[in-house]
């Protein structure tokens, strides 16, 4: 059953009547089928994307996709998630997100946008719990910083390919297989929830239905992210004191259709509580808009199996041009006011100085890199091993090995070649 259906006695309750609320999108929605259970990875397309490397255990009664969320949960590239940065790189509060949090916020939606929909929910959930495992420290400085890094050498770094890495060959903790031995549909979803990929560019990652579109439970990931991005960078830069909410309320037009109703509904209230419901709205809106325009799309287009929404030439999980446009001017302010503001500019070239210089360091020095990856490089070559090695870094640990290496040149046991001294 649905969660539209699930939440139909509740929907009178809405304090806030004017927003693209459940009770809303639901009455908007008759006629149009939300169960789209037939184009979902259940049947026999679950069996085929169930597939994995090495047989699951025998007596392992779990569902296939519940089972590859347990092991990316208790992997370690998992739990490094909680040391590395989001959107801050130094955390002046503890109440901004790490990488962790967020990821547990895209789950959130992730879950309600398959289950609204019909779709496999725990192939979703393992998708959107895994879809940061390939990111850098330092965030997107630090995946600059790396990817500039491997440019030299003729290579780039793409942090969904880092992540199948991650998932197939560095979570080196079972007896039986290197890597997790996640399924076939986790893996292609790893990969391809935020882009597709060419066989003609990529022939090494054939296996994976390249030129054809993901499953829905994939497509929604990238746009969960999105939504739980736009909500919580706007939170973390009001806490922060980057933004004020009056800038955001005159910039940001979804927020203050938002800010607008919910104050409507409390007068009087305090601007942060108004603030924080406003943002809850904003997400809500995103989430309802998100699961009526993907439905919306499978029905214009006759769709009836995973076979159809493959085949499809664009993805079917959008936004609606109206809520596309306004996710955009979000971004852009969130561009311009918070994420190149002078202090955020300032942390970011530290982190791609940190990043720049360890690589270059590791390359000269491949004798200083750990043995487990000194044994890759013959396979891999050093500029793509100390970029593994970099990547899986949190960023205490990256500032930790800076220091040790910095104190190693200044002491003459290794020779200064990049690092300054
Ligand atoms: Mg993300």
């Amino acid at each position: 059953m649905s969660v539209w259906r699930m939440q139909a006695p509740h929907r009178t309750n809405s304090p806030y009547k004017g927003l693209h609320g459940v009770e809303e999108v639901s009455a908007k929605m008759r006629g149009v089928t939300l169960d789209l259970h037939t184009c979902g990875v259940f049947g026999a397309a679950q069996h085929l994307l169930a597939q994995r490397a090495f047989p699951a255990p025998s007596g392992d009664e779990r569902l296939a996709f519940v089972r590859d969320r347990d092991r990316v949960v208790q992997s370690r590239a998992f739990r490094r998630l909680a040391g590395k940065t989001q959107v801050f790189t130094s955390r002046a509060s503890d109440h901004f997100r790490s990488r962790l949090t967020h990821t547990m916020e895209v789950a959130q939606v992730a879950r309600h946008v398959a289950s609204a929909l019909g779709l496999n929910e725990a192939l979703a959930e393992t998708l959107a719990l895994v879809h940061d495992i390939g990111h850098p420290p330092f965030g997107h400085a630090g995946e600059r910083a790396l990817d500039r890094c491997l440019q030299s050498h003729g290579l780039r770094f793409d942090h969904n390919l880092h992540a199948l890495r991650i998932v197939e060959r560095f979570e080196q903790r079972y007896a039986g297989h290197r890597g997790l031995n996640l399924t076939l549909g986790t893996r292609e979803g790893i990969i391809k929830h935020s882009r597709d990929y060419t066989s003609s560019a990529y022939p090494e990652l054939s296996e994976y239905f390249l030129d054809q579109r993901p499953p829905l439970e994939a497509q929604i990931i990238d746009l969960a992210d999105e939504i739980a991005y736009l909500t919580a960078d706007l939170d973390d830069g009001v806490e922060s004191g980057h933004l004020e909410i009056a800038h955001i309320r005159d910039h940001v037009a979804i927020l203050q259709r938002c800010y607008d109703v919910v104050e409507s509904a409390h007068p009087g209230c305090a601007e942060k509580y108004i603030f924080h419901d406003a943002l809850q709205a904003m997400q809500k809106a995103l989430t309802l808009d998100l699961i009526e325009t993907t439905a919306k799309n499978v029905s214009k287009a006759c769709a009836s199996s995973l076979a159809d929404i493959r085949a499809y030439p664009e993805r079917m999980a959008v936004f609606s041009p109206q809520a596309e446009s306004e996710r955009m001017q979000e971004k852009r302010y969130l561009y311009d006011t918070l994420y190149t503001c002078s202090a955020l500019e300032l942390e970011h070239s530290k982190a791609e100085e940190v990043v720049t210089e360890l690589f270059e360091f590791w390359v000269d020095e491949p004798s200083e890199l750990p043995d487990g990856y000194i044994a890759e490089i013959e396979s891999d070559g050093i500029a793509r091993v100390v970029a593994d090695y970099i990547a899986g870094m949190t960023d205490h640990f990256i500032l930790l090995q800076y220091a040790e290496v910095r104190r190693s040149v200044r002491s003459g046991r290794v020779p200064m070649r990049s690092i300054a001294k």
